[in-house]
Order: structure tokens, then sequence, then C-alpha cells
């Protein structure tokens, strides 16, 4: 079984092949803001440019012809509605013409699923931790529960904010966690409620510490606070499912800080400790493929998308 995955949600127009569990190709072009945060429409205008190439380089890499192609998935949601109609069209255009089933994929759960497959994680608990999405997920009873999740923005887009305000180009994440490197501590809100999490009002207050404080240790102390925020709630979601997986999934789980916190905390807790590998931790087409062999059986042509679509929502 072969599948062409195509991810648009948000910055990155990916497409990936997957034979069953093999990548054959995972090509992304990101788009980068000139100034500020990501710009809807102007992120979909580069997904609609970039589209052709990407899915032609995909193919070169993956030594196939589009009529090779079994099955086309694409990220159906969550996501910035004008990116995430390029994937639908691409995918509605691919899957007429080959005469293949579209099958509609929900973007958080391919970042598990990916994790998953190239982790040998079998039921863990997940920190899902990226741009704009921050959840503690674990499966019971045909879903993917959330048990904990921001309340604002995502981990991911709080560092890149605070990177554009410290003067960091876009984006902020890998630079603050070199920076983190040489800090001290400053104290910052710690913000867990229940089991949700704000990053918000750690932003605001970080920011305003730039005045009188190094960027070294901003950095230090962001990454402390928020990533110890994001291990209590994963801690507490494993003690209350007895699991003994975490997998840690998601842009942001390219950080070895954060990996490192969890993982001392499953020491801890006589857990094992799972990160997916850097290549597959952002955005990308092959998680889309993968996901979309696994639902292979639903068959679809429907390519609806949902910007609010929510983990706990889809029947696995
Ligand atoms: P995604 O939305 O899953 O594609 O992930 C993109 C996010 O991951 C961006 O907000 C990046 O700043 C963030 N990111 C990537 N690498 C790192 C890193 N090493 N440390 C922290 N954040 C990172
Ligand atoms: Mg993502």
């Amino acid at each position: 079984m072969i599948c062409l995955g195509i991810e648009s949600t948000a910055h990155t127009f990916g497409v990936g092949i997957m034979k069953d569990e093999e990548v054959l190709a995972n090509i992304r072009d990101m788009y980068l803001p000139k100034i500020g945060g990501i710009h809807p429409r102007e992120a979909s205008e580069h997904h609609t440019l970039v589209a052709k190439e990407v899915i032609e380089k995909a193919l070169n890499e993956a030594k196939l012809k589009l009529k090779d192609i079994d099955l086309i998935a694409f990220s159906a949601g969550p996501g910035l509605p004008p990116c995430l109609r390029v994937g639908a069209v691409v995918a509605r255009y691919l899957g007429l013409k080959l005469n293949v089933p579209i099958i509609p994929v929900n973007h958080c759960i391919a970042h598990i699923e990916i994790g998953k497959l190239k982790t040998g994680a079998t039921d863990p608990v997940t920190l899902y931790a990226s741009g704009g999405n921050t959840q503690v997920l674990a499966f019971t009873e045909g879903r993917y529960r959330v048990f904990g999740e921001t309340q604002d923005q995502g981990i991911g887009n709080m560092l890149d904010h605070f990177g554009r305000d410290a003067g960091l180009k876009h984006p902020g994440g890998p630079k603050i966690e070199k920076l983190a490197k040489d800090g001290k501590w400053v104290e910052l809100p710690y913000v867990v409620k229940g089991m949700d999490m704000s990053f918000s009002g750690i932003l605001t207050s970080a920011s305003k510490k730039l005045k009188e404080n190094n960027l070294e240790d901003l950095c230090y102390s962001i990454q402390e606070t928020c990533f110890a925020m994001l291990t209590e709630v994963t801690e507490r979601a494993l003690a209350h499912t007895d699991k003994n997986e975490v997998l840690l999934t998601g842009g942001v789980a390219a950080n070895k800080r954060l990996q490192e916190m969890l993982n001392i905390m499953c020491i801890e807790r006589g857990a094992k400790f799972y990160a997916v590998p850097n290549d597959l931790s952002g955005d990308n087409g092959a998680m889309i493929a993968w996901t979309g062999i696994l639902n292979k059986n639903k068959i679809f042509f429907d390519t609806k998308i949902d910007r609010f679509w929510r983990t706990d929502d889809v029947e696995i």
C-alpha cells in the first residue's frame, strides 16, 4: 500500500510518501513570515505556489510515478482554514485524477501515530507539543482522550513569540534552546490549572523582563518553567491512566532539555520515555500518509476541512 500524504495546516506544505511502514519520501517547504507570526492568507499563497514542486520532489525521491499511488491522505484539521483548503484541494485533485480513495486525517493524531511507529511505543501517554497545539493525550475506550491542554497558545508559538520580542529570527524555539544553555534562573509565573496550562502570561512576563534581564537567563527560565509545567501534567496523566510509556511528539519534541526532563520523570516512575525522531517531529507529510494507511479501510472521497477538529472527536 503506497500512500501520498499532504500536510498544510499552518506554516508547512509537506508531502510524504509511505509504503506501508517505510518512509519513501518526506519533502517540505516552510512559509517564513517576513515580520510577525504566521499570516494565514500569505501562508496559503505560499502553499499554493510550492505545491506542485513539493509533490514532484517527493515522487522523485520515492522513485515513483503518480500512477503508483494507491491512496491520498490530507490533513483536514485542526489548522488555519486558508491553509487547510490548499491541502484539501490538492488532495481532491489527485484523488479524482488517480481514482483512488482520499482519507481526511486529524493532524494531531498523525503526530501521535508517526511517533508510535518510529519509536515502538504501543500505548503511551503522549505529550504533543508543537507550534499551535499543546496537549497531553492517552488512548482510552476508542479515542485519544485529552487529559490536559493549553488554554491559550501552543508552547511553540509562545517560544517563537518571545523570540521575536527578543529580536530572534523565526522560529525562535531552537534559538532559545541554544541560548538557554548559558542562562541562570529568573522567576516567571508557573501556570497549571487542574490539568490545563496557560502560556500567555508567562510570555508577557518574560517579554517585560527583557529590559532588565539578560536574554540567556530568560531563555533558560522560560524553558525551565514551561517544560516543568508540561512534565507535571504528563506525570499526572501517567499516574491517572496507569500507563507505562510516555511519547513526546510535535515540533518542540526536538528540544533536548524537554526530552531530558520527561526522561527523568519517567525513570522516577518506572516508565519508558520515547521521543519522535527530529526529522519527523515538526509538521510533515509522512505522518499524514502513515495515518492514511492506518485508516485505509475507511473509504472516503471527502475533502471537507474542520479548523477546530478535536483529537478526542475521532473514533479510532
Ligand atoms: P510544528 O508546529 O509541529 O511544525 O512545530 C514547530 C514549532 O516547533 C515551532 O514553534 C518551533 O519553534 C518549535 N521548535 C522546533 N525545534 C525546537 C527546539 N529545539 N526547541 C524548542 N522549540 C522548537
Ligand atoms: Mg503540528
